[in-house]
């Protein structure tokens, strides 16, 4: 069936996805599919972002490019290293000692984050209790499963 949805995506086909920090001086562009979108309400996410929930969805390095600009890089835990924006703030990336070959961004730093729908809640031991959603995505108890 070929309605509105199905034709933004073929126009999406090929296009990469864009997107850049609250003050403009960090910008960034990332072709090939997105995969692994979806909420996290693990506290450090909260806590990094001052947000009650924070979407991510992942790429593959070799297809992300940063444009310009310059990020500051916090270690989160053992693993993790998160990076904003040096100027504004704004949490952008994600980068996992245990998947090196991959790049998490924020899908609300999108240009256009309808491209990149959440699929799953992730950390629901952790979400704060008046963050209700109702959109019938499953939620895992911490990580994926
Ligand atoms: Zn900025
Ligand atoms: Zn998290």
């Amino acid at each position: 069936m070929a309605g509105p949805q199905s034709e933004r995506d073929d126009r999406d086909q090929g296009r990469p996805l864009t997107g850049g920090c609250l003050c403009g001086a960090v910008r960034y562009e990332a072709d090939g599919e997105p995969y692994h979108s979806g909420y996290c309400h693990c506290v450090t996410c909260r806590r990094a972002s001052g947000a009650p929930v924070v979407a991510w969805f992942s790429v593959k390095l070799a297809a992300f490019r940063l444009l310009q600009g310059e990020t500051r890089t916090f270690e989160s835990s053992e693993h993790g290293r998160r990076r904003f924006c040096v100027g504004c703030g704004t949490q952008l990336f994600f980068d996992d000692d245990d998947f090196p070959d991959e790049i998490d961004i924020t899908n609300a730093s999108l240009d256009e984050p309808e491209r990149v729908p959440p699929g799953f809640h992730l950390y629901d031991k952790s979400r704060i209790a008046w963050v209700r959603f109702g959109d019938g995505l499953r939620h895992f108890h911490e990580k994926r499963t």
